[in-house]
């Protein structure tokens, strides 16, 4: 059942790479939400569509990958369906990007509030200098940037204020979601944590909703509401974060966060890094299944549906049976 808060509704999204040997399904039949003012955790191995997806609700796919077919509803409106001059009102306005690498794709020849003035103005016309300048600094001020920066160029901040002023540039149109593509993965631990934390203080004082994109799941346990996880261009599991980390109801799900270290234990992936599959020919049935302890006859017949195995949590597998009261049990094998 559809939640009331959603802002973003994704259906069974496919976008698939030509490749001379047949397509590579890198985002293969994904359903997801995501909600007002919550932060989204998009998360999985590198090559498991992550990105993809996101590019496909941002509409920024481009030759030799396509959009197959699915839904992306923005606020109601069915965003597949918009030609390109409505996209590009939409971009910045309602849905915003930070880019992967962001904090190198400003532009070096312009100082960081003429970059900020520009998104502005492209969208909103000319605007009153001092109105504008006192607009940029209150951005600046958002994401915990000082005023002196106002007439600095990007080579002239460091890495954690570069991306925070990406943040600042991503909020400059009030938009109602912001997708952060490894918006933290370049920098070191300590500006991680910081620019994570601008994201959260940003998502509380706006309401904005992000999805965030990594392989981090420290750091995501830290700042998301929710976690998305993808393999190999499917979605296996969505929860709340608390119960993901709590009960993971997917084996890859409990993988993941079984391999997430302690201060007191180090620990190591559960599953064989080298068995995995052509991504032109994946396997039948459930794409996990090659690297999966539990795979069992049924898991080579039929791809797992998504099911809501407990409240707001829903998992793609097999081990999950429907009682005859209607809940879900995990079976041991
Ligand atoms: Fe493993 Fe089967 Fe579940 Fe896939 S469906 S994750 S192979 S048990």
């Amino acid at each position: 059942m559809r939640n009331p808060d959603t802002i973003l509704e994704v259906d069974d999204l496919r976008v698939y790479y030509a490749t001379p040997q047949g397509d590579v399904k890198a985002c293969d039949g994904v359903s997801f939400d995501v909600r007002a003012g919550e932060i989204l955790g998009l998360v999985g191995e590198s090559g498991s569509g992550k990105s993809t997806a996101t590019g496909g609700v941002l509409r920024t796919i481009s030759s030799p990958g396509r959009i197959v077919s699915g839904r992306v509803v923005l606020d109601s409106d069915d965003i597949l369906e918009y030609n390109d001059e409505q996209m590009r009102r939409l971009r910045w306005s309602k849905l915003a990007l930070i880019p992967q690498g962001a904090m190198n794709s400003l532009n070096p020849t312009m100082t960081i509030s003429a970059q900020i003035a520009d998104v502005i103005e492209t969208h909103e016309g000319r605007q009153d200098e001092d109105a504008l300048r006192e607009r940029i600094l209150e951005l600046f001020r958002r994401v915990g940037l000082p005023g002196r920066i106002y007439s600095m160029y990007p080579h002239e901040l460091s890495g954690g204020m570069k991306q925070r002023a990406c943040i600042a540039m991503s909020i400059a149109l009030d938009p109602i979601l912001i997708v952060a593509d490894e918006a933290t993965s370049a920098l070191d631990v300590v500006v991680q944590r910081v620019v994570a934390q601008t994201m959260l203080k940003i998502k509380r004082e706006l309401n904005v909703s992000f999805i965030m994109i990594g392989h981090d799941m420290g750091l995501m346990a830290q700042v998301v509401d929710r976690l998305a996880v993808m393999y190999s261009g499917q979605l296996l599991e969505i929860a709340g974060v608390e119960d993901m980390f709590e009960s993971p109801a997917h084996p890859y799900s409990e993988i993941l966060i079984d391999s997430v270290p302690t201060l007191t234990e180090r620990k190591s992936m559960r599953i064989n890094e080298g068995i995995t599959h052509d991504p032109r020919n994946p396997p039948s049935g459930c794409i996990f299944r090659l690297r999966c302890p539990f795979a069992m006859a049924a898991c080579a017949e039929t791809r797992p549906p998504m099911v809501e195995v407990r409240p707001d949590q829903l998992v793609a597998c097999h081990l999950w049976k429907k009682t005859e009261d209607g809940s879900y049990v995990r079976q041991s094998v």
